[in-house]
């Protein structure tokens, strides 16, 4: 079955604010509840799609992502991945009320975020591929204590507050009835440890944000738009997690006089009235290549003539080759000498073309006279 936009499930607009939804989505819960409807599968479906759409879009970033990449990614989409885990009522409680981590079970090891970067490059790289070199700031396991949060040679105890177990559990009173939840343990964040001397390096976040160059290869055949997932270079991760990936987006500079239609590459190419009539061979510069075609007699403006694997090359195999279009087009000469008029009228008296009488001379030199 296909999923429904987010949006649409929460009835709410694209430009929500993060109050509207939060409305919609209580509105909404109240009435699909599976404790509202018990035994009706169509509201606990309706339920955990309610739930599905709030989690992304109550999370600033993943609704970010979800605006740019839809259902489909990254990270290998929404949903299924985030929400495999759907318990019913103590997770979509924490959700909602935005407490740290799931429901159940000490959080385990958690993958850093997916980060993104912009990149241009030139037409001309498309072709070939081009190696960019990206500055990406992002957190990483912090060298000095290699993210245990401690100084290192200092002690680290367990959290008084959970007595290690990571977790607190806590009764509420809720719009939907009483609540036990188990909420992540404040003091330790989880871990159920406490560091005794924070690390003064990364104090006592376990990570740092560092700034680092990274050489992306760009393959050839790339376009507009295609965003490159480079593995495990986004931010790291949480509790020995492995890191995010980096998401390159990449955009492609127009070419001046070079358009693309996906693989294919389309020029204009502009003849004479006497070369179209009487052929000719043109020299035509595609990218990085030239080549010469021949315009045979009587070729009319609009022609296109194609020379095959002149274009770009396939994304993934980049052998595999577009072609490269020649559209023709035919340029009337806006300005004669007084030779050419001459050849001109003698050519149209030839066809039995009947041409404008040569008072345009005249008529100038009166609006000279005139001064306009
Ligand atoms: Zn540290
Ligand atoms: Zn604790």
């Amino acid at each position: 079955m296909a999923k429904r936009d987010y949006y649409e499930v929460l009835g709410v607009a694209q430009n929500a604010s993060s109050e509207d939804i939060k409305r919609a989505f209580r509105q909404l819960a109240r009435k699909y509840h599976p404790d509202a409807n018990p035994g009706d599968s169509q509201s606990e479906e309706r339920f955990k799609e309610l739930s599905e759409a709030y989690e992304v879009l109550s999370d600033p970033q993943k609704r970010a992502q979800y605006d740019q990449f839809g259902h489909q990614g990254p990270g290998g989409g929404f949903g299924q991945q985030d929400f495999g885990g759907f318990g019913g009522f103590g997770d979509i409680f924490d959700m909602f009320f935005g407490s740290q981590g799931g429901g159940g079970g000490r959080p385990g090891p958690e993958r850093g975020p997916d980060l993104r970067q912009d990149v241009t490059i030139d037409f001309e790289d498309v072709m070939t591929g081009v190696d960019k070199e990206l500055r990406v700031v992002r957190d990483e396991v912090c060298p000095h204590c290699h993210g245990n949060e401690a100084e290192p040679g200092t002690r680290i105890e367990t959290c008084s507050h959970c007595h290690g177990r990571g977790q607190v559990e806590r009764i509420r009173d809720s719009m939907l009835g009483r609540i036990r939840q188990v909420e992540v343990c404040s003091r330790c964040r989880g871990t159920g440890k406490i560091a005794t001397t924070p690390c003064r390096e990364c104090r006592g976040r376990g990570q740092v944000r560092v700034e680092k160059r990274l050489t992306v290869t760009i393959p050839a055949g790339v376009d507009d738009g295609t965003r490159l997932r480079v593995p495990n270079e986004g931010g790291a991760g949480q509790r020995g997690g492995p890191a995010g990936d980096l998401m390159v987006m990449i955009h492609v500079k127009p070419h001046a006089r070079i358009r693309r239609q996906g693989q294919d590459l389309l020029i204009e190419a502009s003849i004479g009235f006497a070369q179209a009539a009487l052929g000719a061979e043109l020299e035509i510069e595609g990218i990085g290549a030239r080549e010469t075609i021949h315009i045979p007699p009587g070729t009319q403006p609009g022609t296109v003539f194609r020379v095959p694997r002149l274009g770009l090359p396939r994304l993934g195999s980049p052998s595999v080759k577009g072609d490269l279009h020649v559209h023709v087009t035919v340029a009337v000469p806006t300005s004669l000498s007084s030779k050419e008029r001459e050849l001109l009228r003698q050519w149209a008296e030839l066809r039995h073309e009947s041409v404008q009488t040569d008072d345009r001379g005249i008529l100038k030199k009166v609006k000279d006279a005139l001064g306009r």
